[in-house]
């Protein structure tokens, strides 16, 4: 446990944990999302989303990977039940049952937005408290816009 990072979180630590388990269970459940949809997709342009699907999984873990480290640093304990991921998600998870490219592209971008607002309320709740974990926030909400500009790119070539 990092003695000195929990006082600099000062009061609102146990707050801003909670905050960083939620935005944990987001990035799970989308790293399984986009990594189910890379598996399952088909349609016109398929392997170029199923690329940019398969990418995105992988930097969601890595996503998961960098709140973990924050909340270990901050003391706190991360989820460690799946089933917890359901109770503590901001943003769900979208089933991928239609698994044409557009369907597809149309649920992550939801998952995209959903994050971008998680990362940015994670700012807002950190600034000028925890500067540790508002650049956190900044740098995961800097790949979530990239994601959502991405797939918002791939629906276009398809329309
Ligand atoms: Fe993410
Ligand atoms: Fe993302
Ligand atoms: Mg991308």
């Amino acid at each position: 446990m990092g003695t000195k990072a929990r006082e600099l979180a000062g009061a609102d630590v146990k707050n801003i944990i909670t905050l960083l388990n939620k935005a944990f269970a987001d990035e799970w459940l989308a790293y399984y999302q986009y990594w189910t949809g890379a598996k399952i997709v088909r349609g016109q342009m398929r392997g170029a989303v199923a690329g940019e699907l398969a990418e995105h999984a992988a930097e969601e873990l890595k996503h998961a990977e960098m709140l973990t480290e924050r909340i270990l640093q901050l003391g706190g304990n991360i989820i460690i039940k799946p089933e917890d991921w359901y109770k503590m998600s901001n943003c769900g998870y979208d089933a991928p049952e239609d698994p044409s490219v557009k369907s597809l592209l149309k649920q992550n971008i939801k998952g995209e937005q959903c994050a971008i607002e998680v990362y940015k309320k994670l700012a807002d709740a950190t600034k000028e408290k925890d500067v540790v974990t508002y650049q956190l926030a900044l740098e995961i909400m800097k790949e979530e816009i990239e994601h959502e500009d991405d797939l918002e790119s791939l629906l276009e070539d398809l329309s």
